[in-house]
């Protein structure tokens, strides 16, 4: 049987295969605190077809896949020491903006932004702007992590707006989802409830564990005419989330983002919580709406601020300006990381999530000057009935004691939010264990799923904790 190095080259050529330890370190892990491991091989498809090959051929090796994306998640994604890396980066075509149907059609290599910039060419815009990393991330990795988006509160999550994929089955087996399963017609994708269930869905969020995403249908819509933006000030959270609420019942805003730990935004240090309000819509109903946001927040008692900081936040897609600030004051000059704990959260949860959060600081105090613990934010995207969760704590990483203190908080954080609460949006390895034993018999379907899909477990097999089980030791009982 030829080597695996072989038969990688015979899919790919040997221009975009690669063994040599030289390009492999390039990708051992995310951008998150969690050690990766050092891939055996780096594999850079070009088409369906390719990526269908390297498929195959792992499996003839039993040799595991890991997908990436760019690689810009936070939690440590679980890149497997030996592994075959296949790198999406190549394929990031924009395949089609069909106007007619109202859709996208990308490679899942295709970053958000690039496919914006082409869209807003025409006076459209895809049906979310991605995630906060929208520079630099990719559509398909965000599809399978179940990126949060900005926009969050009026448009919904990622996939909503996800009309049909085209998929690598574990076992090569390409794969086409929704109104697009109909081959007879030529796969045509449009709808995505369509030809019987969601098959769509099983692949949303589950971080390559079920196929390999190789192109993503994406919902698109005419650029609407004007965007408000307003910022509060709240003497407390509870004002704040009250507001926070009120405004989601009325509908009243595209982007809801609250202010409630960290650095607070400058010049605005008396107050204790923020909210930042985007509106997007016809010029005469953004208006409206911003007024609403307005009186709903003075009802709660929330004082008008500067929204220019906002509308930079916005229009630039620049986190440190929630913070009215430019990025470097917020960075520092320290190679700090974050270990991010996120997740949703029911609305009015918020108030009982900070407050926990506020009072660990003080009783951890200690514990945090000696590590240099640095909160970097508790922010909250407000959903349409919810609420998305994001506590980053930074640390200096190159401080052994400090990372691995970071670590245990992010895994004590996750926990205690999980058994009151929370829910994450995107699971990788490093939190799997925490995360998938509380979810029960929908864990054990989905070992049942990775099991038959992918007896061998090709793909990406630690990311949800699916790692081939052994069969459990029995002890034989001695008769004496
Ligand atoms: C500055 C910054 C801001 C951020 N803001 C946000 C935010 O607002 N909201 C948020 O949710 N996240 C945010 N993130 C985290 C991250 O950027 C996003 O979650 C993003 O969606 C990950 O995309 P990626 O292309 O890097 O995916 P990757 O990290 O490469 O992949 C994510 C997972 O999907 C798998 N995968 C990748 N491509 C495919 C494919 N084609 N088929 C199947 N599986 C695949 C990977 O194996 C991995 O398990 C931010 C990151 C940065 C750097």
């Amino acid at each position: 049987m030829p080597s695996l190095m072989e038969d990688l080259t015979a899919v790919c050529g040997p221009e975009r295969v690669s063994d040599k330890l030289v390009d492999r370190i390039c990708y051992t892990r995310d951008c998150g605190p969690s050690p990766g491991g050092v891939p055996g091989y780096v594999v850079r498809p070009v088409s369906t077809e390719e990526v269908a090959g390297i498929v195959r051929a792992a499996n003839r090796h039993k040799t595991p896949i890991f997908v990436w994306g760019r690689s810009t998640t936070f939690i440590g994604n679980g890149i497997r020491e030996g592994c075959i890396l296949m790198a999406m980066d190549l394929m990031r075509a924009i395949e089609k903006i069909d106007l007619e149907r109202k859709l996208v059609v990308v490679q899942p290599g295709a970053v958000w932004h690039a496919v914006d910039v082409e869209l807003n060419k025409l006076g459209w815009e895809l049906g979310v702007p991605g995630p906060g990393g929208m520079f630099s991330c990719s559509i398909g990795g965000s599809v399978a992590y179940n990126a949060v988006p900005h926009g969050l509160a009026e448009y919904g999550m990622t996939g909503e707006h996800v009309a049909g994929l085209e998929v690598v089955l574990p076992t090569g087996d390409i794969l086409h989802t929704g109104s697009g399963a109909n081959e007879t017609a030529g796969h045509p994708h449009f709808e995505r409830y369509a030809n019987g269930p969601d098959l769509t869905g099983l692949f949303i969020g589950s971080c390559g564990v079920f196929g390999i995403i190789t192109k993503v249908y994406f919902r698109i819509r005419r650029i609407p005419e004007a965007e408000e933006f307003a910022f509060y000030g709240f003497e407390g959270v509870e004002q704040a989330v009250d507001a926070a609420q009120s405004i989601q019942q009325q509908e009243a805003a595209t982007h809801l983002v609250g202010l409630f730990g960290g650095p607070k935004p400058a010049g605005y240090e008396q107050y204790d919580a923020f909210l930042h309000i985007v509106v997007r819509d016809s010029r005469l109903r953004a208006g409206e709406r911003r007024r609403i946001a307005e009186a709903v927040c003075e009802a709660h008692g929330g004082h008008p601020l500067d929204s220019r900081a906002t509308r930079r936040y916005w229009t630039e897609h620049m986190y440190s300006w929630l913070r009215n600030t430019p990025p470097d004051y917020y960075y520092g000059n320290r190679p700090y990381t974050c270990p991010e704990v996120a997740g949703f959260i029911p609305t009015q949860a918020v108030k009982d999530a900070i407050a926990y959060l506020r009072q660990d600081a003080v009783e951890h105090a200690e514990e945090f000057q000696r590590y240099d613990i640095r909160i970097k934010c508790y922010d909250v995207y407000f959903s349409r009935n919810g609420a998305f969760i994001w506590i980053d704590t930074l640390y200096p990483e190159l401080d052994e004691r400090s990372w691995r203190y970071g670590l245990a908080l992010r895994e004590r954080y996750t926990d205690e939010l999980m058994r009151r609460y929370m829910s994450p949006g995107g699971i990788l390895q490093a939190l799997a264990p925490v995360v998938m034993p509380k979810l029960g018999a929908g864990f054990e379907l989905m070992k049942a799923l990775k099991r038959t899909l992918d007896p061998n477990f090709i793909l990406n097999p630690g990311v949800l904790l699916m790692e081939p089980e052994t069969t459990p030791q029995v002890t034989p009982e001695v008769i004496r």
